[in-house]
């Protein structure tokens, strides 16, 4: 009679899980429950379990009637969250399948929804996540990417609303995390950073960090090495991004070359606030200005000069580097995208604010990599070189202005930033550059154990 009853409940269990495959997780436990007149219990765990002796607890457990459990399981919703990488070949369907979801009007919203269309496909690998409902219909997609802003990161949300979906694109903060990387520096500090293949912000912030007193193509000896220790930008609990290298040391050619990020809280206030890097006694780094280009030709100075589309003299208000098509321009010092776009003389053209009345130009680009409102940081790639506007052939057209009036931008280098740190702003600076050399250490600390 027993048998029977328990077959009974067997067989509308079964029932319950053909009708919804979606809850077999959630059936098994059922038919364990139902089923279950045995329960064992083992006692807790002494320093050696395997020694103690097992007691098998036999007790008979009361099956309950099965139909109004499946009922409360069926009135008990669970949601199922997934995160997964998407790819470039990537369809509505295809991702969603890969997310477990099977959900027709979620695909479809997908299809039709210009926020999502233009943000999740055709798109390189990008990190998404879904939570879907135990019938595997979508609640709500998210999925993270950065802008070239430091501070901040895009959300994309595709959200239920009833039986139809609504997406928002969001503006978020990051979380800063810290990280640490080091090697040898075989050849040159450059090839160096290739062939660790860190990421290319990463030694373009070197590269520019170090450019006043460091060849970073100079050959490097035998034991010469680098550390960086630096931001990582985080959203959502996930590094999207490399952010500012807060200390450095570079052994180069046998010398040691220190830098340390430092905000002087005393002396950067309003517009100007914002760190630079200093050698450990204090003496800043900043070369001033890069060059816009690291390697080009300049081709025609800042003066009166034959202008080859219009065939007369006129005021050149800039100069001009030959560079082939795509050749990287970058920031020439930390500042703010005033403008990215289209101009008509200047073709697709930047302007970079950086303060103090200084604004930077940078004309007849092929690319662009940054828009209007982001903070750039000291050589950030900006886009390629071009020939878009009025221009004859591929090169980059650049100006300098202080407060609205061209200078000669090839005077800008002697424009110098600040020198150093004031003998009152040392205490703090030793204090901070002392806790930045330690992060530094604890890295070759772990190294030497590594090779021991
Ligand atoms: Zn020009």
């Amino acid at each position: 009679m027993k048998l029977q009853a328990l077959s009974q409940s067997v067989a509308s269990a079964l029932a319950t899980l053909k009708l919804h495959p979606r809850r077999v997780a959630a059936g098994l436990a059922v038919l364990l429950l139902g089923t279950g007149v045995t329960a064992f219990g083992v006692a807790p765990l002494a320093p050696d379990a395997a020694q103690l002796p097992v007691t098998e607890v036999v007790e008979q457990v009361q099956a309950l009637p099965l139909a109004p459990q499946a009922d409360t399981l069926l009135t008990h919703r669970f949601n199922l969250y997934r995160t997964e990488q998407t790819r470039s070949t990537d369809t509505a369907d295809s991702l969603l399948s890969r997310l477990n979801i099977n959900d027709p009007a979620a695909a479809a919203f997908l299809r039709k929804d210009a926020a999502a269309r233009s943000h999740i496909f055709g798109r390189g690998t990008q990190t998404i996540s879904a939570e879907a409902n135990d019938d595997q219909q979508l609640v709500k997609l998210s999925l993270r990417w950065p802008t070239e802003d430091l501070n901040f990161f895009k959300r994309l949300v595709v959200e239920r609303q009833g039986r139809d979906f609504v997406s928002r694109v969001e503006t978020e903060r990051y979380n800063r995390s810290s990280r640490l990387v080091s090697g040898p520096i075989n050849k040159t500090l450059r090839s160096s950073f290739d062939s660790a293949k860190l990421d290319r912000a990463l030694s373009e912030q070197m590269v520019g960090i170090f450019s006043g007193g460091l060849d970073a193509s100079r050959s490097a000896r035998q034991g010469d090495r680098y550390s960086v220790y630096y931001e990582v930008l985080e959203a959502d609990g996930e590094p999207l991004r490399t952010g500012r290298i807060l200390a450095a040391e570079v052994v180069l050619a046998g010398q040691t070359h220190h830098a340390i990020w430092y905000v002087n809280e005393a002396a950067t206030k309003g517009e100007n606030r914002g760190g630079a890097y200093f050698n450990l006694d204090g003496k800043s780094l900043a070369k001033g200005y890069l060059t816009p280009l690291e390697s080009g030709v300049l081709t025609s100075g800042f003066s009166m000069r034959m202008n080859p589309v219009l065939s007369r003299m006129t005021a050149h208000k800039g100069i001009d580097y030959a560079a082939p098509t795509g050749t990287p321009v970058r920031a020439v010092a930390d500042g703010t995208v005033e403008f990215a776009g289209r101009q008509n003389g200047y073709g697709n053209v930047i302007f970079l604010n950086h303060g103090k009345g200084h604004t930077t130009v940078y004309a007849h680009l092929n690319s662009m990599a940054v828009s209007q409102g982001q903070a750039v940081i000291q050589g950030q790639y900006l886009g390629g070189v071009g020939s878009t506007g009025w221009a004859t052939g591929p090169h980059l057209h650049f100006e300098f202005r202080v407060d609205g009036v061209h200078q000669d931008p090839e005077l800008m280098a002697r424009v110098g930033t600040s020198s150093g740190l004031s003998a009152a702003a040392m205490p703090a600076f030793r204090q901070s550059a002392g806790q930045m050399r330690q992060q530094l250490r604890a890295d070759a600390t772990v190294q030497q154990a590594l090779i021991q």
